[in-house]
């Protein structure tokens, strides 16, 4: 199956780095979502990003090949972070195959998402791992109370220096004309679903989506990092044209320096929400 894709990334107005990677080289795409300080956030995510980016150029890949690259990403971080409470979120989908047909192989840990959105209809695919999804699950809070509630950036499972890597996995037959969007938390919680759907409706290129629903985020407050990949299914019609640019292949880790401008803010009251607010 050929796919077509866009990404965006931004650090957002109140962040004083970018802590998110991306990554968009079929037959992988994902976001991941870096915590526990800013230095060992970024390095977090982009550790993810590096052990993903082997499968890049393959056709299709495997539960199999991606869960090797969860476990790889695992045992780096426990040697590389070692004594920190680093660690990174990873949401994302490959491209598999069983038997003639295409597959979408979605995966997760932590709280970014993947939805799908086809025949005009927009499904979240993942399951948050977190506190305030545990709670709706049992009933015990109402999904208009989560952006409220106290502990909504407490997730409870990542991929970070101790343990091994539990990430859930869904596949999904792939669609000639489904549209895949992979987000980090500072896009799902500054946008309504309302206004996401918007987006990738009117706007025909991955790459124009992408671009559009990044800079709503910022619209809206802007208040996390912002990282999205939207990933097209090209039916056999679009074969015809050109190369796209859209479909340049991106590995995008978050910026190594920070600029001056993050020292203003970044107070000792701040270090607790950086580390809880990914
Ligand atoms: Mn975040």
């Amino acid at each position: 199956m050929r796919t077509t894709w866009g990404s965006a990334t931004d650090r957002g107005l109140t962040r004083a780095a970018n802590e998110d990677a991306l990554l968009a080289h079929p037959p992988v795409f994902l976001v991941a979502d870096g915590m526990g300080g800013v230095a060992g956030g970024a390095e977090a995510s982009r550790v993810a990003v590096e052990e993903f980016a082997r499968l890049a150029g393959q056709a299709t890949t495997t539960a199999d090949e991606i869960h090797a690259c969860f476990r790889r990403t695992g045992e780096r971080l426990a040697v590389e972070l070692a004594g920190t409470r680093a660690g990174t979120t990873v949401a994302g989908v490959a491209v598999a195959s069983v038997g003639p047909s295409a597959y979408w192989l979605v995966f997760n840990i932590g709280d970014s998402r993947v939805y799908r959105w086809a025949n005009g209809v927009l499904d979240q695919i993942t399951v948050d791992h977190s506190v305030v999804q545990e709670l709706v699950d049992r009933g015990e809070l109402a999904t208009d109370l989560v952006a409220s509630h106290p502990d909504r950036h407490v997730i409870t499972r990542v991929l970070g220096t101790s343990g091994a890597p539990e990430p859930d996995y869904w596949m999904i037959p792939a669609g000639a004309r489904d549209r895949l969007l992979i987000c980090t938390d500072g896009l799902s919680r500054e946008l309504r679903a309302d206004v996401v759907a918007v987006g990738l409706r009117e706007n025909a290129s991955p790459q124009d989506a992408a671009t559009w629903l990044v800079s709503r985020a910022i619209a809206a407050g802007g208040r996390d990092n912002v990282t999205v990949v939207v990933v097209d299914a090209a039916s056999d019609a679009d074969d015809t044209g050109g190369p796209d640019p859209s479909q340049r292949a991106s590995v995008v880790p978050p910026p190594a320096g920070t600029s001056g401008e993050g020292a203003a803010t970044s107070g000792p009251g701040d270090t607790n929400e950086e580390e809880a607010d990914r």
